[in-house]
């Protein structure tokens, strides 16, 4: 299979190949660590963020974090799989947060949700080896932030947290991999070639985004990383579409629709969604 997690090696983390991400109790690999030289561009991104200091639950040091001042970029929408968009920032960058020292990762909403029996998966697969990161100067670099993230999603792996959350993890590195292909510049040589990679790497996120959501509602209860039902199946119509699943992209559209407790704003986008589905659906059959 492919290796999604590639890109930890940098980190010294390198046995990652054929990691199940969705696997329940499975592994108990040894990694290797060296510490990651990072790139570090100045835009006027680094405008919108300030250092958070945090306290990580596992080896209880403080280390600094980037995060987007509450309130400062300006909101423009979201893409059909939810994706925010902000002006002049990309905030998705600056969820994954790392422990600078040990190498634990999570989403900021999660980061400090953490069991002791998890603690010690971390300490035992991640922290034991890791040698360390560097909190970069200004903005973070999209690699920089994927391998965050990355780092993150083999966390969850580690401690075996919930589906979801592994499932969200991959879909917000799907959306790093469509916000890389946007700030691509056109004068990049092998152009095409780049953005098609990028493009591989961003559909696979996704298929796993969606395998992961499509095995999470079978187990648990909305809300569901925060959504409720009507946004989950909305949001599971878009990737089963993004997937080519066509007819469960209709499907998890029709619980929408039929739901009494769905807004008429989603209902509303789930319609606009549909004709997106079928238009696809046709195109696919010719
Ligand atoms: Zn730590």
């Amino acid at each position: 299979m492919d290796n999604l997690l590639f890109g930890l090696e940098e980190l010294g983390i390198t046995k990652t190949n054929g990691v199940d991400i969705f696997g329940e109790e499975k592994g108990d690999s040894r990694l290797k660590t060296k510490i990651e030289e990072s790139t570090v561009s100045e835009q006027k991104e680094s405008d919108f963020l300030f250092e958070k200091t945090m306290t990580c639950p596992v080896c209880d040091k403080s280390f600094k974090t980037k995060q987007v001042k509450i309130g400062k970029p300006r909101f423009i929408g979201t893409d059909s799989d939810l994706r925010p968009r902000y002006e002049g920032v990309d905030t998705v960058k600056y969820d994954a947060v790392v422990c600078l020292h040990c190498g634990y990762a999570e989403l900021m909403r999660n980061f400090n949700s953490i069991s002791s029996r998890q603690i010690k998966d971390v300490k035992e697969n991640i922290c034991n080896t890791f040698k360390g990161i560097t909190n970069e100067l200004g903005e973070y670099s999209y690699p920089a932030a994927l391998q965050r993230y990355k780092l993150a999603l083999y966390n969850g792996v580690v401690k075996h947290s919930k589906l979801s959350e592994r499932a969200f993890i991959c879909l917000k590195i799907a959306w790093l991999y469509r916000a890389q292909i946007e700030s691509l510049s056109k004068d990049t040589e092998d152009y095409a070639k780049v953005a098609r990679e990028y493009a591989i790497n961003e559909l696979m996120f996704t298929k796993n985004a969606y395998e992961g959501f499509f095995k999470a509602i079978e187990k648990e209860m909305p809300p569901i990383c925060g959504m409720d039902e009507t946004t989950v199946n909305y949001m599971l119509s878009d990737l089963a579409r993004r997937c080519q699943d066509y007819e469960n992209a209709e499907k998890f559209a029709f619980a929408v629709l039929s739901s009494r407790s769905a807004s008429a704003k989603i209902k509303e986008k789930t319609r606009a969604e549909l004709e997106i589905i079928k238009k696809e659906k046709a195109s696919s059959n010719k």
